[in-house]
């Protein structure tokens, strides 16, 4: 009983460090980027508005508890939460998709989902809502909006149908290629969704990450990209000082990084145990 009570709390706490807010969901301020890209989202979890003359675009609710602090974000920046006419859905996990609904209902907005994470994005419903998704994107489909456009590029691994997205900034003359990265997290493999060739799927996607020519980039949480850093950096930034989110080096860094704690904690010998699947494929 000791131990199932003991291996309970493990699972508990796990989970809070996985999933649950855990100050994730406190206010950041909302700040432009570059251009027509602003952050939005919570201390943690980004959310992103892309604000065109058409209406605005948001690029993922987070939690349903984080949608108020979104909202509240697009408020500050003198936008109307209203004017979102897209929302692009994050990838399936709760922390990027469960506000969907939410959001939904305040907007009306269309809800733009990856394919291939269609089925798992839908098994999150707060309050039994049901997920609403109007349209489905593949690799490489784009969404334009606005005179913005923005490029799907499938990245699987952290889900099984995890999107990244692409589209070009300006400032001072100069367009930069951006990134907005789904996730390269492979450090809590174990607690991932497994499916069948996830550890090949992680290998191509760290390899794929480097294909793209990325100078300014952001990811799905805060800490992913250095968000705070960047910010206080945006603070002080000199009319002829660089634009902190402007980062090629440091997007190789993090791809390098994550690639090294995946295959850390596939090699870590805790999981060895009832994963033979697992073992065996990481020899590939
Ligand atoms: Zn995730």
């Amino acid at each position: 009983m000791r131990i199932l009570l003991f291996s309970a709390a493990v699972a508990l706490s796990s989970l809070a460090a996985f999933g649950q807010p855990n100050g994730w969901n406190d206010p950041f301020p909302p700040h432009k980027i570059m251009d027509n890209f602003y952050y939005v989202g919570t201390k943690e979890l980004a959310s992103f508005l892309i604000v065109t003359p058409q209406g605005n675009i948001l690029m993922n609710s987070n939690y349903e508890t984080s949608v108020p602090v979104i909202k509240a974000n697009v408020e500050k920046l003198g936008f109307k939460f209203s004017d979102i006419k897209i929302l692009i859905a994050g990838h399936a996990h709760p922390d990027h998709v469960e506000g969907d609904a939410m959001v939904k209902e305040l907007t009306g907005a269309q809800v733009v989902v990856g394919r291939v994470d269609e089925a798992k994005t839908r098994e999150f419903r707060p309050g039994g809502k049901e997920h609403p998704i109007d349209r489905l994107v593949d690799d490489g489909e784009t969404v334009t909006f606005g005179g913005t456009t923005l490029t799907a590029h499938i990245m699987p691994g952290h889900t099984r149908g995890c999107l990244a997205w692409s589209t070009t900034l300006k400032e001072n003359g100069k367009s930069y290629y951006t990134f907005i990265e789904c996730s390269l997290n492979g450090r809590f493999v174990q607690t991932l969704d497994q499916y069948p060739g996830i550890l090949d799927d992680f290998r191509a996607t760290y390899k794929k990450a480097r294909t793209f020519p990325v100078e300014l980039w952001v990811s799905s949480h805060a800490s992913f990209y250095g968000m705070a850093e960047k910010y206080a950096k945006l603070e002080k930034r000199g009319p002829n000082d660089p634009n902190p989110f402007v980062d090629p080096e440091g997007y190789k860094a993090h791809v390098d990084e994550y690639e090294k704690s995946f295959e850390a904690a596939l090699a870590a010998p805790a999981q060895g145990k009832g994963r033979g699947q697992g073992k065996g494929k990481q020899d590939k």
